[in-house]
């Protein structure tokens, strides 16, 4: 049974798609949001939408001490530039992000540049933070979780909004056997657990592998070396981190 503020629901099946952090993780206590904060589990988002200037067919993905910022071309002639970074940069900024974009962001040549140069068009960046790559369950409660809340995959090696449309797929498949009687409860849940884990543990060990690269400078700048130079590499670290169509 779901309980609202409006009206409480009851039904057979129930999925969990709130995203990566929701008020309902913390009421269920679950494991990625209770436990201690570490280097995978507390990082923060920011977003602008920017005019610029830029190619459109490429996706730039500059890098900075404890960070790295996308951008991408989106709708007229406007970009989005998104950046992800551990909290301690934050904290180091006394919470302030024009100080922590100043003081850490500009350290690289080209983020200063297009920080100073573009016309940013929000009043003010959109953020997240407490952003957790941590191993989530993919049912509790008997609830399937979809997407984000099953589990995160880190921004610089995902299509997080593929996966959880996949996931949906994966879920919507044994939620149908269970409704029509051909299998239990709990096949359905152990089917779907098995399926998301074959399509996706080992794309989200990848991630978080490849995230630990971008904390100390000297790694950062090995890895970026070795990914430039090599276009091999970087095919086999998507091949990794991407999945097939579905
Ligand atoms: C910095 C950053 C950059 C990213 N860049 C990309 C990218 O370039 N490409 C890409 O594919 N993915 C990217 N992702 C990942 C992508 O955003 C997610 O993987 C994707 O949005 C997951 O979809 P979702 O439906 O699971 O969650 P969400 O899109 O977060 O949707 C969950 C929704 O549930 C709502 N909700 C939460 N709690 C409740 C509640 N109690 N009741 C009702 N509603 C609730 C939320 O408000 C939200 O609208 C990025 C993520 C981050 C953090």
């Amino acid at each position: 049974m779901i309980a609202t503020s409006q009206k409480n629901y009851r039904s057979l099946v129930a999925c969990g798609a709130f995203g990566k952090r929701s008020n309902i993780d913390i009421g269920w206590k679950r494991k990625f949001a209770t436990v201690a904060k570490n280097k995978l589990n507390n990082y923060v988002g920011v977003k602008y939408h920017i005019r610029a200037s830029f190619p459109a067919d490429t996706i730039a993905l500059h890098n900075f001490y404890n960070g790295y910022c996308g951008i991408s071309k989106i709708e007229a002639d406007k970009y989005c530039l998104c950046y992800l970074t551990n909290a301690e940069n934050l904290v180091r900024s006394n919470g302030s992000i024009p100080v922590m974009e100043k003081t850490i962001l500009m350290q690289n040549p080209h983020l200063k540049k297009i920080l100073n140069e573009a016309e940013i068009v929000f009043p003010a960046p959109l953020t997240i933070s407490r952003i957790s790559f941590d191993e989530k369950k993919q049912v509790e409660r008997n609830v399937l979780m979809i997407g984000d809340a099953a589990g995160m995959i880190t921004p610089l090696c995902g299509n997080g909004m593929s996966m959880a449309l996949h996931a949906s797929k994966l879920a919507a498949e044994q939620i149908n056997l269970f409704l029509r009687d051909h299998i239990t409860r709990q096949e359905m849940e152990q089917r779907y657990t098995q399926r998301w884990q074959q399509h996706f543990a080992k794309r989200l060990r990848m991630g978080r592998m490849i995230q630990r690269f971008f904390g100390q400078t000297w790694l950062t700048n090995s890895f970026v070396a070795i990914s430039k130079s090599s276009p091999r590499f970087v095919n086999f670290l998507v091949r990794q981190t991407h999945g097939a169509s579905f």
